[in-house]
């Protein structure tokens, strides 16, 4: 089929056909924001970890969150782990991968950038701005993953101060 054949309505599905990232990609990219999390804990910080991918697997970038090691408010798991990418023309073929649903500030990185996708272990301890950003057409895949549910829930119950310090509460 040509350009000029293909209808709107074609076209969406086609491009979701080509992005669509099903769950067991979205969890297999989840482990290595999980491992920075895990990371960040064991450096005495909070345990928040991001990566971010290229659609092909490719790890571009990794990190967690560093307020406590760097005494640092701005440094989330998601700014680190796209700070550490270092530069791209563009990044719509990325995708964000993030143990926890992205705050305003990194849901604002994503819209800044223009990140394709988002991969989010999960929003019961915390609803950051992900369905802000499914409005504005990012693909969002939510895993509702009980690793992640559990390392964040332990710390808050561990240490809610600190976890109140993160979310400004
Ligand atoms: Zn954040």
């Amino acid at each position: 089929m040509t350009s000029a054949e293909e209808t709107p309505g074609d076209r969406i599905d086609r491009i979701d056909r080509i992005d669509r990232i099903d769950r067991s990609t979205g969890q297999g990219f989840l482990a290595v924001a999980l491992d920075e999390a895990r990371l960040g804990l064991a450096e005495g910080g909070i345990p928040i970890g991001a990566a971010l991918f290229g659609r092909d697997g490719t790890v571009l970038g990794r990190g967690h969150n560093r307020r406590v090691q760097d005494d640092d408010a701005s440094c989330h798991a998601e700014t680190a782990a796209f700070r550490s990418a270092g530069r791209r023309r563009h990044y719509r073929d990325c995708v964000m991968v993030t143990t926890l649903s992205p705050c305003w500030y990194c849901s604002g990185l994503v819209r800044q950038f223009q990140i394709g996708a988002v991969v989010i272990g999960e929003a019961r301890n915390f609803l950051g701005g992900h369905e802000w950003l499914a409005d504005l057409g990012v693909e969002i895949l939510e895993l509702d993953d009980p690793a992640c549910i559990d390392l964040l829930a332990g710390f808050i119950k561990a240490q809610p101060e600190l976890w109140f310090e993160d979310i400004g509460r």
